[in-house]
């Protein structure tokens, strides 16, 4: 049974009752209703649905895109963001069916933590960053920082999430996303691979790649960014071998590790090659 249900409508209101007792944050609850196996979520809840401003996109003096964390996959589908969101966007209609979509957040996504979490490695190839606040105050992180493991994040005594940051530089170029499954669609990926690229007169200037659902976090493949950029566009450049050193995939019932690292470099190459064939590459 739950025991104290709190739905506040301002953010400082969540923050001073985050201060005074232990709560579990809930938004969309597609991942905590799983979790508990049961009809009703346990302990204390402090639901974050009711306060409008932490729903939606803004963007700061700075230039940087700020997305709230109650903000939907459908809030994601349906905004008119900048090409660079296409993998991310293109991640939010493959994340379950509909109803999931029109429920489950993006930034209980990445509070989830979990290794196959289909927002991760978009959000990557955008450089973003985290937004966790207290009553004590805010902070920023790295999402590469703030993911730690499965089910591990940075988020201490207090904090929550209250936004996805994108800053300028990684709202540029075009973005994408391929995912990985054993059916098309409401599936756990068995690997999925993010890219975002900015290419002019045919050559890399900046190029993002991350891999997800391979290791116990997503990650983003450096060694083979450096390797891109400067040069023609060449999806060959990303090699099995290049692309096994980055990444740490385990056995699983949804396929082993052999399997993922060769699909997984696979895809990362279609992704590209998907990118390069488009018309804004091109132009
Ligand atoms: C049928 C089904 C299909 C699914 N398909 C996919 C899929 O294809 N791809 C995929 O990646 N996921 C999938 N999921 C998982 C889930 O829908 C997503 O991870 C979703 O984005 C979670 O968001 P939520 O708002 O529902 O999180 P919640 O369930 O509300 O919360 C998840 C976790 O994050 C914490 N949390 C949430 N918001 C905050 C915050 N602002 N600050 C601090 N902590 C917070 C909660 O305490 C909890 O621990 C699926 C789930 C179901 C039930």
């Amino acid at each position: 049974m739950t025991s104290h249900y709190f739905r506040p409508k301002e953010l400082s209101e969540a923050l001073d009752l985050l201060a005074a007792a232990p709560l579990c944050v809930a938004a969309g609850c597609t991942d905590l209703f799983p979790a508990t196996e049961r009809k009703s979520l346990q302990g204390d809840v402090l639901d974050i649905t009711g306060i409008a401003q932490l729903r939606g996109f803004s963007h700061d003096a700075g230039g940087d895109l700020r997305i709230g964390a109650t903000t939907t996959w459908a809030d994601i589908i349906r905004s008119p963001l900048p090409p660079a969101f296409d993998g991310l966007k293109r991640a939010a209609r493959e994340v379950g069916a509909r109803q999931i979509q029109n429920q489950g957040t993006l930034a209980g996504n990445l509070c989830n933590a979990s290794p196959a979490a289909d927002g991760v490695p978009p959000l990557l190839t955008l450089d973003a960053q985290v937004e966790v606040q207290s009553a004590g105050g805010t902070r920023q992180i790295a999402l590469s920082d703030f993911i730690q493991g499965p089910r591990k994040t940075a988020l201490g005594a207090g904090e929550m999430v209250t936004t996805v940051i994108v800053p300028p530089a990684g709202q540029s170029g075009i973005g994408h996303f391929r995912k990985l499954g054993a059916r098309d669609y409401l599936v756990i990926s068995i690997a999925m691979t993010a890219a975002r690229m900015v290419v002019t007169d045919g050559i890399v200037q900046d190029i993002a790649l991350a891999i997800g659902s391979c290791g116990p976090t997503a990650v983003r493949l450096r060694a083979i960014e450096a390797d891109m950029t400067g040069r023609p566009l060449d999806p060959s450049l990303i090699t099995d071998e290049a692309v096994a050193k980055a990444i740490a995939p385990i056995d699983d019932m949804r396929a082993d590790a052999g399997y993922r690292r060769i699909s997984a470099a696979e895809l990362l190459r279609r992704t590209v090659a998907d990118l390069s064939a488009s018309q804004v590459v091109a132009a």
